[in-house]
């Protein structure tokens, strides 16, 4: 038994029109509206088919096939999450939910009887676009960030995490750890579409990930003297969009001697305005690369550059870490299970995921479906209802063996 195309899209398409925006991106930035009619769809669908949902402390949604025995670690976990990046595409995160759903499908109709609890999760907050901490709902559960710092977190309009999770009805103090519920996953797969061409590349339809690439966000604050842009002298000037500028080019460019990535996507300027030499300009730096000597190597060859420009500008540089993960292997036996069972191609990734956070404490795997443009966090990402079909059908293969 195996997931027709039309019946993904069927499915699919009853999520789509949520949170989409003129521009054909998504934005369902996580306790949004967008969001939150999100997570009713997932409920919704969930108790369609029977089984049992909860809301954990962390706001990470759970719904079970077969009731979670607690003394017990054997429960098959699959699932992603809902939220989006400003203006992202609609595959990154619900592809996962969705097929993990699908999938709960077809192993009924092939007549599986799991002998383990199954549960299908959305992890919340996973894409950071709102609170700045990636990979939130997860790395809270595994305790991998303080609860405290957690609930301080703000959005751009100063709107704490807190507030935003009490306001859709959750009590912000059950934030944190969840070792009794972590011990009792045994296995957790997560479906994604691919962010990048190497299925296409390679003409075949799901992968297998090996790892994650080591990543980091750093704070890059530029400090100078704002000033009047027509009668400031442009000797006398001190002007950190300058730093700033020379910083991205350089960091562009180290990423590429490199062989890493360096990204800078996010600028905060002040003043803001037409006629101001600005006194000071934020930027935000997301590094990665194959492994972590390359990526400190990288980040210190772009703060070494920076600081020099700084001099010559008379600006003030500074360079801060504010979240840094370290690099994910796969390589275990859930994955290897994965691999062999589908008998497809195993691929690195430069992008994180929630997979990466359980993996240092569950067996985890991660399937790609193959995304044609390679594009994703933009609308163009995509994946054809065929391929998408073959991801469940792959996702369904997996869990069926994992939860005899
Ligand atoms: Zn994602």
């Amino acid at each position: 038994m195996s997931v027709s195309p039309d019946r993904f899209a069927a499915l699919w398409r009853s999520l789509l029109p949520i949170g989409r925006n003129g521009d054909g991106g998504y934005v369902r930035y996580s306790w949004s509206e967008a969001e939150l009619a999100c997570r009713e769809w997932f409920v919704e669908e969930a108790l369609d088919r029977d089984l049992d949902v909860e809301i954990d402390g962390n706001g990470n949604l759970w719904a079970w096939w077969g009731s979670p025995d607690k003394s017990s670690d054997s429960a098959i976990v699959t699932g992603s999450h809902l939220d989006s990046v400003p203006h992202g595409g609609a595959y990154d995160g619900p592809l996962g939910v969705v097929s993990a759903l699908l999938a709960v499908d077809v192993l009924r109709e092939r007549g599986v009887r799991p002998a383990r609890p199954l549960a299908v999760v959305v992890f919340t907050e996973e894409e950071g676009a709102r609170f700045g901490v990636p990979c939130l709902g997860s790395r809270l559960l595994t305790g991998a960030v303080a609860p405290d710092r957690a609930r301080d977190l703000r959005d751009r309009d100063g709107k704490t995490l807190a507030d935003a999770m009490a306001q859709a009805g959750l009590d912000p103090d059950r934030l944190g750890p969840d070792p009794a519920r972590l011990a009792r996953v045994g296995a957790f797969v997560e479906l994604h579409i691919e962010q990048g061409r190497a299925l296409d590349d390679l003409g075949r339809p799901v992968g297998v990930a090996s790892a994650i690439w080591p990543h980091g966000r750093y704070r890059l604050d530029f400090t100078g003297q704002g000033n009047h842009a027509g009668t400031t002298r442009m000797t006398d000037r001190h002007d950190p969009m300058l730093t700033l500028a020379y910083t991205v080019l350089a960091a562009n460019k180290e990423a590429r001697l490199q062989g890493a990535h360096a990204t800078v996507g996010k600028v905060d300027v002040e003043p803001n305005a037409t006629n101001a030499i600005p006194a000071r300009a934020i930027a935000w730096l997301d590094a990665r690369a194959a492994d972590e000597a390359t990526l400190d190597g990288l980040v210190e060859a772009i703060r070494k550059r920076a600081e020099d420009r700084a001099g010559r500008d008379g600006t003030a540089f500074t360079l801060k870490a504010e979240s840094t993960t370290t690099e994910v292997s796969f390589d275990n036996p859930v994955s290897r299970l994965a691999a062999r069972e589908l008998d497809a191609p195993i691929l690195p990734t430069g992008a994180g995921h929630d997979a990466g956070v359980l993996a240092g404490h569950v067996d985890t795997a991660m399937l790609f479906v193959r995304n044609p443009t390679g594009i994703s966090h933009a609308p163009q990402e995509h994946a054809s209802d065929v391929d998408c079909a073959a991801g469940v059908d792959g996702l369904a293969d997996v869990l069926a063996r994992l939860c005899r």
